[in-house]
C-alpha cells in the first residue's frame, strides 16, 4: 500500500463526492494506466455493439505480463489524446452504464484474501488520494458500503474475483513466464469470447469434453455463461484441471 492510499472500513464514511460539478470533473478519465479485465471488455463491447474481436481491434492494446506471461489488455493510447479514454466526452463518461470496474471503484481501491481452507473472500479497501482529484473533503454523507452500492460495482467484483483465483491458481501451478499456446488459450477463452464460442459453435472446441447440451445453448447468447465455461477450459488446459458441469 502507497503513502497515497488511506485503508478504510465498509462502515466509515467516504468524505468524498464525485460531481460534474466539481472542477477536475473527467480529469480521471484522461491519463488512464487501467487493465481491463474480462468482464469489463464483456460489459463494454456490448454497450458498444460490437464482437469482441471488434472491440479489442479498435480500442485496446496487448501486451504480456514479463514475469507472468499473463495477457494484460489495455486502452489503446491515441496520438492526439495520449492516455485518455476513448469513451470520455465533455458531458462524462458514454458508457456509462457498462463502465469498467475500475472506474465505478475509484478512488477505493479494492483487495481481496481468500481462505484456502473455504474459499472465503475478505474484502479491504483503500482510499487513494491523487492531486488532480478534488473530490475529497467533500462530504456526501455516504459510508463506504453505500458508496459502492450506488456504484453498482457489486457484479463486477463478484466476476473479476474469478479472473483473481485464476491468475492465483497459475501461479500455484505454473509459476513462472506463460509462453505461447497457453497466453494464446487464456487470451481467446477470457478475452476474445466472441472468437471462442465462434471456435466451439463452428470448430467444436470443446468436443472432448461432452459439454451438456442445454449449456451448449446456453452459450450461444450468454457471454457470462460463457465466459464461465472459458475459464473452466483455461484452468483444463493450462492446469489439467477436470471441466465439471453441475456444480
Ligand atoms: S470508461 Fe468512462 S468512467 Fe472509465 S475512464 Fe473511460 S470515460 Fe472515464
Ligand atoms: S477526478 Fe475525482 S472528483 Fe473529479 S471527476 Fe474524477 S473521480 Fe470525480
Amino acid at each position: 500500500m502507497t503513502e497515497d492510499m488511506k485503508p478504510v472500513a465498509l462502515d466509515n464514511l467516504m468524505n468524498f463526492n464525485c460531481s460534474s460539478k466539481n472542477e477536475c470533473f473527467n480529469e480521471c478519465c484522461r491519463d488512464l494506466n487501467q487493465a481491463l479485465t474480462p468482464y469489463d471488455i464483456l460489459r463494454l463491447k456490448n454497450n458498444l455493439g460490437l464482437s469482441s474481436s471488434d472491440f479489442l481491434k479498435t480500442y485496446t492494446s496487448l501486451h504480456y505480463g514479463p514475469e507472468s506471461g499473463l495477457p494484460v489488455i489495455e486502452f489503446k493510447p491515441n496520438p492526439g489524446t495520449g492516455h485518455e479514454c476513448p469513451f470520455v466526452t465533455e458531458k462524462g463518461c458514454r458508457v456509462y452504464e457498462d463502465r469498467p470496474g475500475s472506474c465505478r471503484m475509484y478512488p477505493l481501491a479494492r483487495a481481496i484474501a481468500r481462505s484456502r481452507q473455504t474459499g472465503e473472500i475478505t474484502q479491504y479497501f483503500a482510499l487513494i488520494e491523487e492531486p488532480h482529484c478534488r473530490g475529497f473533503d467533500k462530504n456526501a454523507g455516504q459510508t463506504v458500503k453505500e458508496w459502492l452500492k450506488g456504484q453498482d460495482v457489486d457484479e463486477y467484483n463478484e466476476q473479476n474475483d474469478k479472473l483473481m483465483e485464476l491468475i492465483s491458481l497459475k501461479n500455484q501451478v505454473l509459476p513462472g513466464k506463460l509462453e505461447g499456446a497457453g497466453s494464446d488459450k487464456f487470451y481467446l477463452a477470457l478475452y476474445d469470447i466472441d472468437e471462442f464460442r465462434k471456435q466451439i459453435i463452428e470448430d467444436s472446441l470443446l468436443k472432448e469434453f461432452n459439454v451438456p447440451g442445454d449449456i451448449l445453448k446456453k452459450i450461444e447468447k450468454d457471454d457470462e455463461a460463457l465466459l464461465d465455461i472459458g475459464i473452466k477450459w483455461v484452468k483444463y488446459m493450462l492446469f489439467g484441471i477436470k471441466i465439471t458441469f453441475g456444480e
